[in-house]
């Protein structure tokens, strides 16, 4: 078995390294290559923590395996540890043997960037040139970053509901050599590009504070109960998603299925976009929206990728397991 710890894996994944990763497994999971399993999440009674399991397989790949973890929200105060841990565990699809066990905190945070990254790619505007943020907390500066990437952006807008946090986003806007304003909400409909991570679980983007053409990821509804955007945004958008099954459960669609507002054939496999089976934008007054879960076959695409690296480059452990 091999492993490559948590501390090897910022120098090994590249960005563009997930994107192909996470891009190549929607477009498996659309032609019915690859599927992930139902996702487990527990309360599990002590430390208020969050535990669970997101695995699958992946056929075409040939990838097998599950991210184990959660939120534990004491880690930090308590431990000066980072609240979310998580490892990826992959098995050899041929025999069920155990093949790697891989840190999965920051992979965590490059595949759910490439996943709104992908999604842009495929779906946003051509000529998009404001990009809109909301949320300013860890994955936010991961979002910002890669989604610089995939438009010839000229101004990035922010809004957190915690203001002394935009100075997280900011400086990786003016990295990226890109002027950036904090704004109201209702500036938003500046955007020609929106990704909106935040934990909220009662919705802060309203329909009106979202422009016709435009783009809007959202990124931070993984549970069952968490919203961030208005369901009437739904009804007016072309709604995506990397997996149907979990945006109407645990996704940002839940709310909106149950309200009665779209149904389920309303909501689409971005990686039916990538693989031209589905049109994607028709037009440039179209809102598409990226209901972006996580699912686990990102984690492991993007695991099976670090473990190629990592033994390239000589640094994954071996063990006798
Ligand atoms: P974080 O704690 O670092 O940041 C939380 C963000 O939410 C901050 O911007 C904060 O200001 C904002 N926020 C908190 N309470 C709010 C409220 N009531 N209203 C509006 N905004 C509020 O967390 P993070 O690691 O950046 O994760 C953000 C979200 O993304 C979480 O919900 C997490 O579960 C989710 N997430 C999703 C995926 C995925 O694949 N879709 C992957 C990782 C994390």
């Amino acid at each position: 078995m091999l492993i490559v710890p948590e501390r090897e894996i910022a120098d090994l994944l590249t960005r563009d390294a997930s994107f192909d990763a996470v891009e190549k497994v929607f477009a498996a999971m659309a032609a019915g290559d690859a599927y992930n399993f139902p996702v487990i999440r527990e309360a599990i009674g002590h430390e208020d923590a969050l535990y669970g399991f997101k695995g699958g397989f992946d056929g075409k790949g040939l990838t097998l395996g599950l991210k184990a973890g959660g939120y534990w929200p004491n880690n930090l105060e308590k431990r000066q540890l980072i609240n979310h841990q998580s490892t990826v565990f992959l098995f050899d699809p041929d025999t069920g043997k155990v093949a790697a066990m891989v840190g999965g905190n920051y992979l965590t945070a490059l595949r759910t960037a490439a996943a709104s990254s992908v999604s842009i790619k495929h779906l946003a505007r051509k000529d998009a040139k404001v990009m809109g943020m909301i949320g300013a907390g860890h994955q936010a500066t991961f979002q910002l970053r890669a989604a610089l990437e995939q438009r010839a952006f000229e101004k990035v807008i922010g809004w957190n509901y915690h203001p002394e946090m935009l100075p997280n986003i900011e400086k990786i806007a003016n990295e990226a050599g890109v002027p950036f304003e904090s704004v109201p909400l209702e500036g938003m409909v500046e955007a020609d590009v929106v990704i909106s991570i935040t934990s909220t679980f009662a919705p802060t983007v309203m329909s009106d504070h979202i422009s016709a053409g435009t783009h809007i990821a959202c990124m931070g509804t993984d549970t069952k109960g968490k919203q961030e955007v208005e369901t009437a945004l739904l009804a007016r958008a072309t709604v995506f998603t990397d997996e149907v099954a979990q945006s109407v459960s645990i996704g940002e669609a839940q709310h909106a299925i149950a309200e009665g507002l779209i149904d389920v054939s309303n909501v689409h496999q971005l990686g039916a976009v990538i693989n031209g089976t589905h049109a994607g934008r028709t037009s440039d007054d179209e809102i598409t929206m990226f209901d972006g879960t996580g699912v686990g076959l990102q984690d492991l695409a993007v695991a099976a990728a670090v473990v190629d690296l990592a033994v390239a480059k000589g640094i994954a452990i071996e063990v006798d397991f």
